[in-house]
């Protein structure tokens, strides 16, 4: 078994992913950051998000475990305090895993040309000055002309984080669905978009056609280029990603961890 570790640079981080190397050596583990079987983030839940982007490509073969120098987050179950049951963990692994969905974004350019990114947490559609004015259609029929400042198409892992601040909905990881909020949308007599969170079952598409191009696309802590894209399609992917579930923390859990108390 190959172990990666990926840490942010935040100096408790940097100390613990040297107690941590030193642990894995001790116990004859073999660190690959090239071909790991299993990536340890040392850091807070962004930090995961750039491991998830940084192994994105082996993601079918590759389990991901967080450690918090902070408090416990969203994907980080261990602290630094936990670090010899951790390592004690991998010493006797059998394959243990829990999956997620995740978001498949495809963008699509005047060209014909079409790219696919894969989101741990969300896709961010945005437009910071003016008025992002795009159609969204689900499947092949036109929904709604939206106007406002844009939208996040999130997981539902990544439904804690920025959808969360949109008004979106809490939802389960078990339930393989998409869900798009709204950010900030123009609702008058005139114009009117639904104003409310929708969730989209896997297997079903939402589509957006843009009237301009003045806007961002995001996707976890990335961006891309915006020139002339015409259309974003965003569906639950193919692929999902795995942790390794070494202890079951209950998702409700978490919520109630990180929004209502930390006291249990
Ligand atoms: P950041 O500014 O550190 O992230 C903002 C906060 O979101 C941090 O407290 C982060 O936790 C937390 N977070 C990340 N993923 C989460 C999840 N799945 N559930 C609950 N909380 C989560 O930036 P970052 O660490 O690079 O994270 C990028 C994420 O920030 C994006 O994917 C987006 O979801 C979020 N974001 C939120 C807003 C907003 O709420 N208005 C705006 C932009 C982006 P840690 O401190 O443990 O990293
Ligand atoms: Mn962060």
């Amino acid at each position: 078994m190959k172990i990666a570790i990926f840490n942010n640079n935040v100096i408790s981080s940097q100390a613990i992913t040297k107690d941590l190397t030193l642990a894995l050596q001790k116990n004859n583990i073999e660190i690959d950051n090239d071909e790991p079987d299993i990536v340890i983030s040392v850091g807070g839940d962004g930090t995961l998000l750039g491991a998830f982007q940084h192994y994105v490509d082996q993601i079918d073969h590759i389990r991901f475990v967080g450690l918090h120098t902070g408090h416990l987050g969203f994907y980080t179950d261990w602290l630094a305090s936990g670090l010899n049951e951790l390592v004690n963990s991998l010493v006797h692994d059998n394959s243990q895993k829990v999956s997620y969905p995740l978001l498949d974004m495809t963008v699509v350019y005047e060209s014909g040309e079409q790219y696919h990114f894969l989101a741990l947490n969300e896709a961010a559609i945005k437009q910071p000055t003016g008025t992002l004015v795009a159609d969204i259609y689900l499947g092949d029929q036109l929904f709604e002309r939206f106007r406002g400042d844009g939208i996040a198409v999130a997981t539902p892992t990544g439904s804690t984080a920025y959808n969360k601040a949109n008004g979106g909905a809490v939802l389960h990881p078990s339930l393989p669905a998409i869900q798009m909020s709204e950010i900030a949308s123009i609702n008058n007599r005139v114009f009117r978009t639904l104003g409310s969170p929708l969730v989209v079952p896997q297997g079903q598409e939402i589509v957006m056609k843009p009237k301009s191009n003045h806007f961002l696309v995001m996707y976890d802590q990335c961006d891309i280029k915006v020139k002339n894209i015409t259309e974003l399609r965003f569906r639950v992917a193919d692929q999902q990603v795995h942790f390794a579930a070494y202890r079951h923390v209950n998702f409700w859990q978490r919520v109630h961890r990180a929004f209502i108390s930390d006291v249990e």
